[in-house]
């Protein structure tokens, strides 16, 4: 075929139904882990005014400096697409009065966010992140909890052995202020050494210098002061604790000093979970805690801290351990018939079906029964049901068996029964959609 006259635009793809069965599945078990923990769920606007970003990410940080989708209204106002959602939940914890309610206040997410950067494997402009933000709570139990919740949901993904979970503390304001302070002396007169990317940050954001992935700056990095010689008694407390809830809890981690996150309002603990391959856009997701957040926006001080993983990225793992989610949409019957009165009696056949909780596709009927019983094999249908002229005055059905090729005449009266017999599936068992 020649190529399309339109194209879906670069960095942006279309979730196609058998990717849309991996999305389904992430989402039931985040779903589930996140209600199980007491989360309820939060969807913030697509676009937000762009300030609710550069105030709280940081104006260093790669996605302010270059990936925000900033566009104006037509009243002039400057909105971005939100690329990433702690931000817009802050904001929205502040505007609906959530400060008043019990704290802490737990809330998840599944949401589309947009980065205007270069795509490759595992980045798009237009990616899913699911996560949780656990806002008014500053115990380090709360910080264990939420790794746990992540590396659990990794689990029930069959994921959890492909990735290794790398810890670490940034501090709080102060700590890192003296850290920043002994960065820059350290790099000072080593700047030629240092690639474009961490001369331009080395006074604006020293801490990003100590993640560069460039071989030069790393070997200078692994010789910076480390953070342990200024993190002050309470963070470092704070720290100590988090690592051993998690020992508590049997996640396993990695000590990883080097690693910041890219994002200014990050305080104390910061983790991410790491390929266990060697790769350049390896993590799957990562979180942290940010106890200035809210008071930056506005509010009390009010302690916080959030996940978020890429749904893209869990996807790829996801297919690398060669796991396929369960198929909900799998057609179990397919209704072939011929004839007017055929046409009308498989109408009420195919919603009595649908009430039992059988997925059922029936067929306009237009073309022959051979023809029909092609579309059923496309469909991949376990079993169809044929009708025709014949069948309708002697008040029968035929019942097919898709893979064995073979058939039998059943009396219309007790189709419905047989089906869901043979079915047999106990998944089919018909809910009501009020159902808890
Ligand atoms: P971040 O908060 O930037 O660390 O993002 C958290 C997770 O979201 C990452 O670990 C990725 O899995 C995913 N992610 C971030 N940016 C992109 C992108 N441009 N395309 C696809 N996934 C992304």
């Amino acid at each position: 075929m020649a190529s399309p006259k339109f194209q879906s635009s670069k960095g942006t793809y279309d979730i196609l139904p058998d990717y849309h069965l991996y999305f389904s599945f992430i989402k039931k078990v985040v779903r589930h882990r996140c209600r199980e923990a007491g989360f309820r769920r939060i969807s913030t606007p697509i676009f937000e005014n762009v300030d609710v970003f550069t105030h709280s990410i940081g104006d260093t940080s790669d996605i302010v400096e270059k990936e925000m989708f900033v566009f104006e209204s037509k009243s002039g106002k400057k909105l971005a697409l939100r690329p990433e959602n702690t931000a817009g939940v802050v904001r929205a914890y502040l505007e609906h009065g959530m400060h008043q309610e019990p704290q802490p206040v737990e809330l998840y997410y599944i949401e589309p966010f947009f980065r205007y950067n270069r795509p490759q494997k595992g980045r798009f402009r237009q990616f899913h992140q699911f996560g949780f933000e656990v806002i008014g709570e500053a115990d380090p139990a709360i910080d264990a909890q939420i790794i746990y919740l992540s590396h659990k949901i990794n689990q029930d993904l069959g994921i959890a052995d492909r990735l290794t979970l790398q810890l670490n503390t940034i501090g709080c304001l102060d700590c890192r202020k003296q850290y920043k302070e002994d960065l820059v002396n350290y790099y000072a007169g080593k700047e030629r050494s240092l690639c474009e990317d961490c001369q331009n940050r080395l006074h604006r954001n020293p801490l990003r210098l100590l993640d560069c992935k460039e071989e030069d700056c790393q070997i200078l990095a692994s010789m910076a002061p480390k953070f342990e010689t200024v993190i002050d008694a309470e963070c470092k407390e704070h720290y100590t604790l988090v690592k051993e809830y998690l020992d508590e809890l049997k996640v396993p981690y990695v000590e990883n000093s080097h690693l910041v996150r890219g994002l200014d309002y990050y305080t104390r603990t910061v983790f991410e979970f790491w390929s266990n391959k060697e790769g350049a856009q390896n993590a799957t997701g990562g979180g942290g805690r940010y106890d200035e957040l809210v008071e930056m926006f506005g509010g009390q001080p009010t302690p916080a801290i959030g996940y978020a993983a890429g749904v893209e990225r869990t996807i790829d793992y996801m297919k690398e351990a060669g796991i396929r989610p369960p198929n909900k949409d799998r057609i179990h019957v397919f209704i072939a018939q011929l004839g007017p009165i055929a046409k009308k009696r498989s109408l009420s056949l195919l919603s009595e079906l649908r009430e039992h909780g059988i997925n059922v596709v029936g067929s306009a009927g237009k073309d022959s029964i051979k023809s029909q019983m092609r579309v059923a094999d496309r469909l991949k249908a376990k079993y169809s049901l044929i009708l025709g002229q014949i069948e309708v005055q002697e008040g029968t059905i035929i019942l097919r068996n898709m893979d064995k090729g073979s058939q039998e005449v059943v009396q219309m009266d007790d189709i419905v029964k047989t089906v869901v017999e043979r079915i047999g599936d106990n998944s089919l068992k018909k809910k009501s959609l009020w159902e808890e």
